[in-house]
């Protein structure tokens, strides 16, 4: 079997680490990795420069997902695995250009303890009257039409909740819009909760509980006591290009092709026509690992609707911008691992990592390391501008934001660089359900083409290596299907 993966982002690489241990393990099967860009890993992107690790994309990993965690130790990546300093995990949330920490016992959105919602200053007095009366909210009958994030937290604890919570939680995720960003697709569990409970806090109360419990009896039948506590992020010692390199390397690299985008895909009666890098292949199977935008164009010219829906699916762009600063310049931080924006506050960035509080042990004693996050689906406009005029923007931001005290104007950083991420972040819109499905009933009347990537089934590396892994699985099971047919026929 021949198979072309387009696109050598983590899923494409992770379909070709698939492909490439069938076959060393003696299978028939070969593949070619096509990348436009000149190198492997797309949105993953790092560098230790002067001993100190600069993620340019994304910087760590949820851990509860194990996709990710598993294939670095099947890299050998498991002694660079590193937990989140979950001990000092405290987020703020900028009110009226303060910075006030998220409440204790607040659940992804929900709220679940009495004290610290009633004492927080996130939330108005109108609005924590609404979060308690929130309790008596009846249930919502499943099955009815898709609604916004923003319409699902406003119904339930109103819009101050979705303007200084919702929105600026899912900006930082998806560099998305809670007005546009699907609650079935993006918060699947609130929706179930909804039906069963009405009330979303007395839902995650009830799944608190049971988790407590599940947690109990482990401990109870273990001899090695409680179940320790899993840090929310994992990352790598090194950064995230660690794991590029690492999957890059198990490949065949006379498969790997940079710097060669895929300009026209056929389907024919051998199979598929791939036109790249002015030649024109024919492969038995195809893995499109390209962002949808990407696949909308190729595909069009093979299904037309295939091609629509998938350039349905919207996008966002992201900046990030490191600023690394010798501490001896800065004041004392807010504690935790940073700060969200909410849009209200009319500031250009949307959030801030302290990134050497994140992570230990990949700054160097006495540099500090500020990561702050620009664009999100306000923000395609600042991609076009100039690194210095984003970076001026920046510190003048964060000097106004953290005081002048901690962060002067005139402190000047050690190191400055910036990363622009265009139409990078796949937005799962209101109907994208529906999409999917569309999608899928397209694709599978396609034989031997595959999907993969961050627009589908899960925006996070995690779910862009597992649905890689899996287009490469399926395509080997059916290839494995149709070759013993063919043995006994013969
Ligand atoms: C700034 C930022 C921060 C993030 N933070 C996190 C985080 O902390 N944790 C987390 O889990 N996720 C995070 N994400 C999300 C996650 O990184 C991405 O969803 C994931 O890496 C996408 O992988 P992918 O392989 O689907 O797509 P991509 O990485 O976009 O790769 C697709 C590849 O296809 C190539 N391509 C496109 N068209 C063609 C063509 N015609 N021919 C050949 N090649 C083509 C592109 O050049 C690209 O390399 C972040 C994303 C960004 C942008």
């Amino acid at each position: 079997m021949r198979t072309a993966i387009i696109g050598g982002g983590i899923a494409g690489l992770a379909a070709a680490y698939e492909l490439e241990k069938a076959r060393k393990a003696g299978s028939a099967v070969s593949y070619t990795l096509f990348e436009s860009r000149d190198r492997t890993g797309g949105c993953l992107s790092s560098e230790v420069v002067d001993g100190l690790v600069l993620e340019y994309g994304p910087d760590s990993f949820l851990t509860e997902k194990p996709a990710a965690a598993e294939l670095c130790r099947e890299l050998g990546l498991g002694a660079d695995l590193i937990p989140s300093n979950d001990a000092n995990r405290k987020t703020h949330i900028l009110v009226r250009n303060r910075l006030v920490p998220l409440p204790d016992g607040l659940m992804f959105l929900i709220p679940t303890k009495l004290v610290p919602t009633a004492l927080t200053r996130l939330f108005s007095l109108s609005t924590k009257v609404r979060m308690a009366l929130e309790l008596l909210h009846p249930p919502r009958p499943s099955g009815l039409e898709d609604e916004s994030v923003a319409s699902l937290v406003e119904r339930h604890f109103g819009a101050e909740t979705v303007d200084r919570l919702a929105d600026p939680l899912l900006s930082g995720i998806f560099g998305g819009d809670a007005a546009q960003l699907s609650a079935r697709s993006v918060l699947p569990r609130l929706v179930e909760m909804e039906s069963q409970y009405g009330s979303l806090t007395r839902g995650m109360l009830a799944a608190h509980r049971k988790m407590r419990a599940a947690a109990k009896k482990f401990s109870a039948q273990s001899s090695a006591g409680p179940r320790p506590a899993r840090a929310i992020f994992t990352a790598l010692r090194g950064g995230l290009q660690q794991l590029v390199d690492a999957l890059t390397a198990q490949l065949d690299p006379a498969s790997v092709r940079l710097s060669t985008p895929v300009n026209g895909l056929r389907k024919t009666d051998g199979g598929w026509r791939v036109d790249a890098g002015g030649a024109a292949e024919i492969y038995d199977a195809v893995i499109v690992a390209s962002p949808a935008w990407a696949a909308g164009v190729l595909l069009g010219e093979v299904d037309p609707l295939l091609g629509e829906a998938l350039g349905s699916i919207p996008y966002s762009s992201s900046i990030t911008v490191n600023l690394v600063y010798d501490e001896s310049q800065l004041g004392t931080l807010p504690e935790g691992f940073g700060f969200l924006v909410p849009a209200s506050e009319g500031r250009s960035m949307l959030a801030c990592t302290f990134v050497h509080r994140k992570f230990l042990g990949r700054t160097p004693p006495g540099k500090a390391v500020l990561r702050a996050f620009l664009g999100g689906m306000r923000g395609e406009a600042q991609l076009a501008e100039t690194d210095a005029d984003l970076v001026a923007t920046l510190r003048r931001e964060l000097s106004e934001i953290l005081g002048e005290k901690v962060l002067s104007r005139q402190a000047e950083p050690v190191l400055t660089q910036v990363s622009r991420w265009r139409r990078a972040m796949a937005q799962y819109s209101v109907g994208h359900g529906e999409r999917k499905r569309r999608i899928a009933e397209r694709v599978a009347a396609l034989d031997g083409l595959r999907l993969a990537g961050n627009a589908y089934d899960g925006i996070g590396i995690p779910d862009c290596i597992r649905l890689g892994r899996l287009a490469a699985k399926e395509l080997l099971a059916n290839h494995q299907v149709s070759e013993s047919a063919g043995q006994q026929v013969s």
